[in-house]
């Protein structure tokens, strides 16, 4: 069971759990974007056994009605194990995500049908496979599936060209990842400057589809005065258990829809330890709720 002081974070152990979590968002007008935790499998059986949960998944917020997506790591579903695993167990999912018995979902693909399918982005030798995959997708499906983009890579500002002439949406991120130096910003100045840069340019040249995955309050007002001034469509994505005062006021403005990303599963104490590490104000919480204060 997940202690009370990491359900903060995580929305439970099971899809059932989570699906519920979704419910109570989405009466607050958040969607949600559910993520099975687990990554870097080695051995084929855990990557198709989480790939068959995402497939279960899409399948189930489809008969449930939520407004939900999915979002997937690719080394979850194979990728350290080979490119052709990863790439076999993604098409399942979108497949999944598009047939039939996963049409009726409120979240909806260009021809109105489908669950929505985001690829995660990993570390800097992942990028290229995971976009070339996620162009295949975008074009096979036409734009129900998404991936993200990480600031922080010096590359990202030309990957954005390209991604800006496909269907889909893209998910901007600082990135998560401790990169080389040679090819990625260390300062987290230049990182936010690259940020800001990347996400004019999506504003600018793509249709819609642009995704905020950011807390950071200069981001979120940056991407509202760009919405002024192109009216480009976009979303603002965040975790769970971080500024979620601020999830349900942005979702009461006119302008951007909101999402949660919401991991859940068994594989809960490693991400729970990450975040409680990346803040202080998350450990002191961490901290109260242990000493029962
Ligand atoms: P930061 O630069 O960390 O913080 C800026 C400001 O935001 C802070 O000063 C504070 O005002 C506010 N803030 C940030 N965190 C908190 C907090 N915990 N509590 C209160 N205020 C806070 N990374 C990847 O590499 N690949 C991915 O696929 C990926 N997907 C993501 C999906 C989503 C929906 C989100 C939100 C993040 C994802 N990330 C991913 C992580 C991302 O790269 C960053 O590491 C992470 O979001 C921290 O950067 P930030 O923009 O939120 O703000």
């Amino acid at each position: 069971m997940i202690p009370p002081i990491a359900s903060n974070f995580v929305a439970g152990e099971s899809p059932e759990a989570a699906l519920a979590h979704v419910e109570g968002l989405n009466d607050r007008g958040v969607a949600g974007i559910l993520n099975l935790l687990g990554e870097h499998y080695e051995e084929r059986p855990p990557a198709d056994a989480d790939a068959d949960a995402y497939v279960d998944l899409v399948e189930a917020i489809a008969e449930r009605g939520v407004d939900a997506c999915v979002s997937v790591k690719s080394s979850q579903i194979g990728l350290d194990i080979g490119d052709d695993v990863f790439e076999e167990n993604l098409a399942r999912i979108v497949e999944a995500a598009n047939a039939p018995a996963a049409t009726g979902s409120a979240e909806t693909g260009a021809d109105g049908t489908g669950t929505f399918v985001w690829i995660d982005m990993e570390d800097h030798e992942t990028t290229d496979v995971t976009l070339d995959a996620f162009e295949r997708h975008a074009v096979e499906t036409d734009g129900n599936v998404g991936v993200c983009v990480q600031a922080n890579l010096k590359r990202t500002r030309d990957d954005l060209e390209r991604l800006a002439d496909l269907p889909g949406k893209v998910r901007l991120v600082k990135g998560a990842y401790d990169e080389p130096a040679e090819i990625s910003y260390k300062k987290k100045a230049r990182v936010d400057e690259s940020y800001r840069d990347c996400l004019a340019y999506m504003f600018e040249a793509f249709d819609d589809g642009v995704a905020v995955g950011s807390h950071d309050p200069a981001m979120i007002e940056y991407a509202k005065e760009l919405y002024a001034e192109h009216e480009t469509t976009y979303e603002v994505q965040m975790l769970t258990g971080v500024r979620e005062s601020a999830q349900f006021e942005l979702a009461a403005e006119d302008d951007v829809k909101v999402y949660q990303y919401i991991p859940y599963g068994s594989k809960w104490f490693s991400y729970f330890y990450r975040r409680i590490r990346e803040r202080k104000s998350n450990a002191l919480f961490a901290l109260r709720a242990i000493v029962g204060n």
